[in-house]
């Protein structure tokens, strides 16, 4: 995943695996003097949560001596997330009734990659486990998107796009692991779960898979092993077109208008 000489852009929340994951690349850089680290913090706007896990993620840059990034929704998009949910629920409209992680997760990566590129990072590590993966995979057959698998690892196909290789080294790892990891090692991490995300699809996603993996241990890296074999396939699949920029704002995008420009546009 990573070269000798990367600039490493690191997707911090101050949530265990993050921090988790800028600990452990902190002590490999240690054999890569050409390689620097940078931890990239998303301030979503999300009122009596996200303020432990800034304070958080700010205090682990500084006992390790990492430079940190913030950017917010708000310098970003023109909203915080509280705002943005607010306002879909008063229209009422068809996606209010969505979960407000559609919307988050969607600015969010944006926001990760517009931070990496502008530190000059030329990978771009998020903490993403192997249960996430098979929760965004499960997810991704329940909406009926398999191709998404496959766009999730194109290039974009324009010089014009900023776009900074995203690259997940916990992805063949369980939750758990890195659960017990950050306790043995005492890392302080943010416990407090986001007020939002008992609305989310993907919490049922989670204790389904838990649950199989209880009855049928295992069955996480099984699931791993198809996504992986599945994702060759749709990869070839969305290579013919590759990622565009988008016609709003350049960035990368799957069409013609990308996802946080439509968000906007319904926002406005
Ligand atoms: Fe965003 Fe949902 Fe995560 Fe909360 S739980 S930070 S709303 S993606």
């Amino acid at each position: 995943m990573l070269r000798f000489d990367d600039q490493i852009a690191v997707g911090l929340s101050g949530g265990k695996d993050s921090v988790t994951l800028l600990n452990i690349l902190y002590k490999l850089e240690d054999a890569f003097p050409r390689t620097r680290l940078i931890a990239v913090t998303v301030d979503e706007g999300i009122a009596k949560y996200r303020d432990e896990a800034l304070r958080i993620a700010e205090k682990s840059c500084q006992n390790l001596g990492i430079e940190q990034v913030v950017v917010s929704f708000r310098e970003l998009f023109g909203y915080d997330l509280d705002e943005i949910v607010e306002r879909l629920r008063e229209r009422k409209t068809a996606h209010s009734a969505t979960s407000p992680c559609s919307y988050c997760g969607v600015l969010r990566r944006r926001a990760l990659n517009i931070a990496a590129m502008n530190c000059g990072a030329t990978k771009l590590a998020t903490a993403h486990n192997l249960d996430d993966e098979n929760q965004t995979l499960l997810l991704n057959i329940l909406h009926g998107d398999l191709f998404r698998m496959g766009r999730a690892r194109s290039q974009p196909s324009s010089k014009r796009a900023r776009f900074a290789q995203r690259i997940k080294p916990f992805c063949e790892i369980l939750e758990k692991e890195t659960t017990f990891y950050a306790f043995l090692k005492g890392i302080e991490f943010q416990n407090t779960p986001c007020p939002y995300s008992p609305a989310a699809m993907r919490n049922d996603a989670r204790s389904m898979l838990n649950k199989m993996e209880e009855r049928h241990p295992g069955l996480q890296y099984t699931l791993l092993r198809s996504a992986e074999r599945l994702k060759s396939l749709m990869i070839n699949a969305s290579n013919r077109e590759g990622l565009r920029t988008c016609r709003m704002c350049n960035e990368p995008s799957a069409h013609e208008i990308c996802q946080p420009c439509k968000i906007l546009l319904e926002l406005k």
